[in-house]
């Protein structure tokens, strides 16, 4: 019985003993189970445990992933959260040994699908294999696949994509309106086909040349650009553009080229046509007679067309190259730059006209347009030179202007021939008929007359004749005699021999003289000659009853004679004019006043040669001032230390007066 006892109270030992290790071992798995929870729990991808294909554990963000408590996965068979349709990708015998790595769709709570990528791996544990799988959501990664996908389709470039053997493993549907091939045809077939012979050497050329740099460890890291030809399916040709890089896979092997092609056939032709455009201006402005240049901001030429080369004694546009108009004509080249300089700063063009000795030692007449240049927003960029040589045309406006002078000199010569007949012949046929006149009239009185108004036509044409000959000798060489006279005697000497005159046209006399006197040297007789000159014209020239004003000055260092009148003025256009030969400002006129148009230019030539001028303001209808101006030298304005010179010692001039 005891030992009944005692054998049962060793077994009982035996159990509580077996039981507390058991129940040792149950806690140990459950720290365990515990532990891989807590571990799967922070595991970002979804993990499920299987066993015989149910599920025996499973994650939070397995669960989150497909919208169910932990609790409802775990019992379930894996197959049930798979999206019915793709139930086919996943393998269906995993082999027992190998690992998986595939994708497909789940199916949430709510019925939505989204893609997975699921790994399964085989596990032991106490003698028990699990399968573990880990799940992946991989819709973002999809959605931006299928974007470059929708990209790559809807692009109106061709992409595509070449493997090592230089075959197209993709190209996008825009192909077919390309080359008129559908990518079905194309995928699979060599590049080969894809390029005209010449486009196809070019890219197995440069192909090559990266295979052996990418052999050599050295990797293309900026894409390929090329202009390529090739055939499309109804037999013609098509311009691209391909743009194309290398792609390394993820041990930067080199496994292929991925690229985009473009159709450039219109930006080609529009090329060739510019091309062709260029080629014509080009050849245009180098056939032009005219010298055409561009030059820089900085007036540097960056073009010169075959006339500009010649002129600056070139040959080939290389020898302009980094050169200015400095380095061609120094001397000039100030000048020019500051007009260069102010077409780019304005923008506005500048044409000038000069006399140049070019580098080619010609020397012409040169007419220079200068015009900016501008880029498309508006901004000078440079400038362009037209030089046209115009010295034919200058030579020719030279010639007309000879000619123009010469035939308003043959004018005035037979206007003066004219007027010298008429003036000289108005007095001898008075005279005539005087003389006839007087060989009849017994009476003392009436004969008294007619030899007075005998002698006073005898003393016109004396004057007419004096002025004319005085021309001639002023021409031949005019001798002066100059001594030292007071300004005023000259005036005082003219008024006294002509106040008569004055008197009988019933003018007024005012006389304005500088006080002290100005001395000066000058030919008496000859200054004589000039003033009376302008105060006969004073006389004659208004209508009696004005006022004749004479007036001498010191001005600076200028003596200064004014003989001003109240009478008809001149107009401005005859102003310069009068003092021409035989001009007259009414060359109609028959009869009255005046002479040949001869007293004012010889007055000028006595002035001028006194190193002087004659000066007019005149106001039509108002009146004219002519002023003699004569040079003063400091020790000139000085009195003489003798006293005032005698009307004796006048002088005596090389004139008859
Ligand atoms: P003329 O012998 O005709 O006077 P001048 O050479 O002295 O020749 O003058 C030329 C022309 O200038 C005159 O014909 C006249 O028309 C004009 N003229 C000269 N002096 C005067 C003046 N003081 N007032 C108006 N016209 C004048």
């Amino acid at each position: 019985m005891t030992d009944r006892v005692s054998e049962m109270a060793r077994r009982i030992a035996e159990l509580e003993a077996a039981l507390a290790e058991s129940r040792q071992e149950v806690e140990s798995l459950r720290v365990e189970l515990d532990w891989f929870r807590r571990l799967m729990s922070f595991h970002r991808e979804g993990v499920a445990v299987h066993q015989d294909g149910v599920v025996v554990e499973a994650n939070a963000a397995l669960a989150e992933m497909l919208g169910l408590p932990v609790s409802e996965l775990i019992g379930r068979s894996g197959l049930d959260f798979v999206s019915p349709a793709p139930q086919a990708s996943m393998p269906a015998q995993p082999s027992p040994e190998e690992d998986v790595l595939f994708e497909t769709l789940l199916r949430r709570a709510d019925g939505t699908a989204f893609p997975v990528e699921i790994s399964g791996q085989w596990m032991e544990w106490q003698g028990r294999r699990f399968r573990v799988a880990t799940v992946r959501d991989i819709s973002a990664r999809k959605q931006i696949e299928e974007r470059y996908r929708m990209l790559a389709e809807n692009a109106r470039d061709v992409i595509w994509m070449l493997d090592l053997e230089g075959r197209f493993t993709y190209v996008s549907p825009s192909v077919e309106r390309l080359r008129g091939y559908t990518p079905e045809e194309v995928i699979g077939q060599s590049m080969d086909q894809a390029l005209t012979p010449d486009s196809l050497k070019l890219v197995q050329e440069r192909l090559g040349r990266i295979v052996q740099r990418e052999a050599a460890g050295i990797r293309l890291d900026s894409e390929v650009r090329m202009e390529l030809e090739q055939p499309c399916k109804d037999g013609s040709t098509v311009w691209t553009e391909v743009v194309g890089s290398v792609i390394h896979d993820d041990q930067g092997r080199f496994v292929g080229i991925l690229g985009a092609t473009r159709d450039i056939t219109e930006r080609r032709e529009m090329r060739e046509a510019l091309a062709r455009e260029r080629n014509l201006l080009r050849t245009l402005i180098d056939h032009l007679p005219n010298s055409v240049y561009l030059k820089d901001l900085e007036g540097h030429f960056l073009l010169n067309n075959a006339e500009s080369l010649r002129r600056l004694g070139l040959k080939t546009q290389e020898e302009t190259l980094g050169k200015t108009t400095a380095d061609f004509y120094p001397e000039q080249a100030a000048a020019w730059r500051a007009i260069e300089e102010q077409v780019t700063g304005s923008g506005k063009p500048v044409v000038t006209e000069e006399r140049v000795l070019l580098r080619s030692g010609e020397e012409c007449w040169v007419q220079s347009s200068y015009l900016p240049l501008f880029d498309s927003e508006g901004r000078v960029t440079g400038m362009l030179g037209i030089n046209q040589d115009i010295t034919v045309r200058k030579l020719a406006e030279q010639r007309n202007l000879e000619l123009a002078l010469e035939r308003e000199r043959a004018d005035m010569l037979a206007r003066f021939i004219g007027d010298a007949s008429h003036d000289l012949k108005t007095p001898l046929t008075s005279m005539l008929v005087s003389l006839a006149i007087l060989a009849r009239e017994p009476e003392p009185e009436l004969q008294r007359q007619h030899l007075a108004s005998i002698k006073a036509q005898v003393s016109h044409l004396q004057r007419l004749l004096d002025d004319l000959l005085s021309l001639v000798r002023l021409d031949r060489s005019l001798e002066l005699s100059p001594r030292r006279y007071d300004l005023n005697l000259v005036v005082r000497d003219v008024l006294n021999e002509w106040g008569g005159r004055l008197a009988a046209w019933g003018h007024t006399l005012a006389l304005d003289l500088v006080e002290p006197d100005v001395w000066l040297n000058y030919d008496y007789q000859q200054m004589y000659r000039a003033l009376a000159a302008l105060v006969d014209n004073a006389i004659v020239y208004t209508p009696p009853g004005g006022t004749i004003t004479l007036q001498t000055r010191r001005e600076g260092a200028e003596a200064l004679i004014r003989v001003r009148d109240t009478g008809a003025g001149i107009a401005p256009e005859h102003q310069d004019r009068v003092f021409d030969r035989f001009y007259r400002v009414d060359p109609a006129r028959t009869s009255g006043p005046g002479g040949l148009g001869l007293g004012l230019p010889i007055a000028r030539k006595i002035v001028e040669a006194h190193g002087g001028r004659i000066s007019l303001e005149s106001v039509p209808g108002q009146g004219s001032t002519f002023t003699i101006h004569l040079p003063l030298n400091a020790e000139q304005a000085q009195p003489p230390s003798a006293q005032s010179v005698s009307p004796s010692d006048r002088g005596e001039s090389d004139l008859d007066v």
